[in-house]
């Protein structure tokens, strides 16, 4: 009723009828979510059109070449969209005929061909459907209607929001607009437009236009559209009333728009406007920028950027110093650097990364919105054709995917999976190099860098650090590794795991002779060979984190990942080794488990073998009384893992306390330790009262207390986790967002009683939820003071705490 109520409305108000001429009235149907989805539901335009309104409109306009070309555009778009016919069909008859008459573009064909090609298109129409095109407007309407309403559940609209997290159940409106037609003429025409560069942020008009064309051919890439530029040279009185609007539009939205526009003639109009996508670094380089201008606040630039999308500006970039030999160049739509294997689908991306485990590039001749999942697992997309606006550009831009749009210098042959680029063959699996900074593509495999930030982004992570109140540390093993998270702005370590410093050819020898010491003082003196090592990496990372906390964890994983495997090996070790390869076999055996992950590590170790845990402590406090006693600034906090009853804690903490106290002692040294524990067993977390009248700190070991709260093995997941993902079991991977319901309430049961009895306990999380925005937020509202991530996501994390901060004080 709403429907024909307002269609009686819009009729009134354009002096058109729906469905009969001699004005008739064409509508667009199209979607309208809350949450922009570029491309990912469906639109159908000049609807209302059928044998008899198609001849008043040719009359209406003089111009029967555009009332047929908007006829067979319809009838394409009805076809696919409601009728649910293979669009393929009808681009192939397009093509066909295109070929026959000699036309180069769809513009090209004249009247005549337009009406052959209405006649073929009913007849796919009639030969897939079993009925004949509908010829009434209002069946056409209604139909149209719940098309569109249906296509939020399409595949794409699915993933579309799986990898945005949008929730799927917030549906859709669903938008009736009366037609404007930018196939009118060869003076009309349609495009799309970005009040600021979505590529880089600079302040400057941005987009494309067609002409004598409808918005699919823009968007889809079908033809190359020109630069709007163009349109200033060659419609200065058009382009200035653009002009106009865009400033106006910016202003009022106070954020960067992306506009779509038709022009009848001399006749703007303005089709929609949105919140424009755009790259992490035009993102950055806008909300800096509308500071100055006064159109925004900092706090409002800060929560503007979308942390998870800063990984684009940390993320490589290929090597100044490299030689690149450019094969061919095309649109830079979406910046940074990517090195992958060539597959010619989406299904291909999709299996190839999934099983083979490697990285590809998606080679297609234009992306669509089917393409999103490929699009989503692959290093990097190149199409040949489609313009800076296109469904591929949009979406990569979105996504922080380097992308190469409308490259004509490739032929793609889908068939025989290859493209041709001057002289060379490009097979399905051969590595290519993109550069979608400059929109260059080589062949082969290039180096890449690391980028370097400065500039805006370094403005917003000051802002950022205003306004958070956790503090930011970083999970790092190595010196190097501190020093890079300390130029991210790490705070401090908060996880070093010491298994890796077990590694190493010297190192392994001396793991392994304690491995199969017969007797305790066997043991011992391999972990004497043990201790130097360790130390200088100690005092390595400590220097490198001078002034910093550094939380060195002592050893967790089980011991027989540091056996040989595989025959020869174990030949070899146990000739290196000196010791009868069928011992060494017994012990192999003896150290097997059935479930590692639960069974001997951890803290579990060093309840039998507590000399483990002493050596460490050792090498600990050893290199910081040096370094403390050279007046280097060292804040040592010893943490001990999978803790689960408090009576391991308490054993092994006063064991460790005794280490450490003698060695500060003895050298008469100030310095000041911590020890503390992980909370990453269930239990822990439940009797974590008790475990803080111990513990001087609690580190959150979220990716354990995962495993052990869902019961889903951290290494086993991969096998049924996209199945829940998939059909909505659940709605994140649990292990990359904190599950606040089942695990988080565990964390907000341990935070209050370990603050009820030690006020002054420090708090914090080193799972990898801790560069996790989402996650982040909550560890904020739990009162944490700090969150511990790898280095490369600690400026994610430090935007993320600011941001966890405006949106709390929001509520
Ligand atoms: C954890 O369990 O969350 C943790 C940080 O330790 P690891 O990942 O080394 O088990
Ligand atoms: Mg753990």
């Amino acid at each position: 009723e709403q429907i024909w109520a307002n269609l009686t409305k819009l009729e009134k108000a354009t002096g058109k009828t729906f469905g009969k001429g001699p004005r008739p009235l064409l509508v667009s149907v199209r979607s309208g979510a809350k949450f922009s989805m570029p491309g990912m539901m469906d639109t159908i335009l000049n609807l209302g059109l059928n044998d008899s309104t198609v001849e008043a409109l040719a009359a209406q306009s003089k111009n029967e070449r555009f009332a047929y070309d908007s006829y067979r555009r319809f009838i394409q778009m009805y076809s696919d969209v409601v009728l649910e016919i293979d669009h393929d069909h009808f681009e192939k008859m397009l093509s066909a005929l295109k070929k026959e008459r000699g036309a180069r573009i769809d513009t090209d064909l004249k009247v005549d061909d337009l009406k052959e090609l209405v006649k073929r298109y009913k007849e796919v129409v009639k030969r897939d459907s079993g009925k004949a095109f509908p010829q009434d407007p209002r069946e056409q309407l209604k139909l149209a209607v719940n098309a569109v309403f249906n296509s939020w559940q399409n595949e794409r609209a699915n993933k579309y929001r799986n990898l945005n997290k949008i929730d799927h159940n917030i549906g859709t409106a669903v938008n009736v607009q009366s037609m404007v037609f930018g196939n009118l003429s060869e003076t009309s025409g349609t495009g799309v437009a970005f009040t600021r560069d979505p590529g880089s942020g600079k302040k400057l008009f941005f987009g494309e236009y067609l002409l004598n064309a409808q918005g699919e051919d823009v968007v889809a890439g079908i033809r190359t559209p020109s630069a709007i530029a163009d349109l200033k040279k060659a419609r200065p009185s058009l382009y200035k009333k653009l002009e106009t609007i865009y400033k106006k539009l910016e202003k009022h939205y106070r954020d960067m728009q992306d506009i779509e526009f038709t022009f009848e003639n001399e006749d703007l109009y303005l089709l929609q406007t949105r919140n424009g996508k755009r790259t992490a670094l035009a993102a950055v380089n806008i909300a800096v920028d509308m500071v100055k201008e006064k159109l925004i606040s900092k706090r409002e630039a800060v929560a503007r950027i979308e942390p998870a999308q800063l990984d684009q500006l940390l993320h490589p970039m290929i090597d100044p110093k490299a030689k690149v030999d450019v094969a061919a160049k095309g649109l830079p739509a979406s910046p940074g650097a990517a090195v992958g294997q060539v597959v010619f689908n989406s299904e291909d991306a999709e299996e190839w990364t999934q099983t083979k485990g490697v990285d590809v590039i998606l080679v297609r001749q234009e992306t669509s919105p089917e393409d999103v999942g490929g699009m989503a697992v692959s290093k990097g997309i190149l199409t040949a054709t489609g313009g800076m606006t296109s469904h591929a550009a949009v979406v990569a831009r979105g996504m922080g995917k380097c992308c190469i749009a409308g490259c004509s210098a490739i032929t793609i042959d889908e068939e025989a999976r290859t493209f041709k680029v001057g002289p060379h063959t490009v097979k399905e699996g051969d590595i290519v190099t993109l550069n979608g900074t400059t929109g260059e593509v080589i062949l082969g495999k290039t180096a890449l860098v690391e980028p370097v930030v400065a500039g805006a982004f370094n403005q917003i992570m000051k802002w950022a650090d205003e306004i958070r109140t956790l503090t930011v540390r970083t999970n790092a093993d190595t010196p190097q590794d501190a020093e890079a998270a300390r130029g991210f702005g790490a705070q401090g370590i908060g996880l070093c795991r010491t298994e890796h410093m077990f590694f190493g050819e010297e190192r392994l020898r001396s793991v392994r002779e304690m491995i199969f010491a017969d007797d305790e003082a066997a043991r011992r003196a391999a972990l004497a060979k043990l201790k130097p090592y360790q130390k200088s990496d100690f005092l390595g990372i400590f220097e490198a984190m001078a002034g910093l906390p550094v939380t060195v964890r002592l050893l967790d994983p089980p011991l027989h990942e540091f056996l040989p495997k595989g025959a020869e090996e174990v030949a070899r070790v146990a000739a290196d080794l000196g010791i009868p390869e069928k011992k060494l076999h017994e012990k192999t055996e003896a150290l097997h488990e059935f479930n590692p992950m639960l069974g001997h590590r951890g803290c579990r170790l060093a309840v039998t073998y507590p000399e483990i845990y002493e050596m460490q402590v050792e090498a600990i406090v050893e290199a910081a009384c040096e370094l403390a006693a050279r007046k280097v600034k060292v804040y040592p906090e010893i943490m001990i893992p999978l803790v689960g009853m408090t009576t391991e804690l308490e054993l092994l903490a006063n064991d460790l306390r005794g280490v450490a106290d003698r060695i500060i002692r003895e050298r008469r040294s100030k310095l000041v330790y911590m020890m503390g524990t992980m909370i990453e067993v269930p239990r822990a977390a439940v009797v974590a009262g008790d475990l803080a009248q111990i513990a001087q700190f609690f580190s959150f070991g979220t990716n354990d207390l995962t495993q052990m709260t869902l019961g889903f093995s951290r290494d086993d997941v991969a096998k049924f986790l996209p199945h829940y993902i998939q059909k909505g079991v659940l709605k994140d991977d649990p292990f990359a967002t904190l599950d606040q319901q089942g695990v988080g309430a565990l964390v907000q049961m341990a935070v209050k009683s370990a603050r009820s009895v030690n006020p002054k306990i420090k708090l914090g999380i080193c799972g990898e939820h801790g560069g996790d925005p989402r996650s982040i937020e909550f560890c904020h509202r739990m009162g944490l003071n700090y969150v511990s991530c790898s280095p490369f996501r600690v400026p994610i994390a430090r935007l993320s705490a600011a941001q966890a901060v405006i949106e709390n004080s929001k509520k």
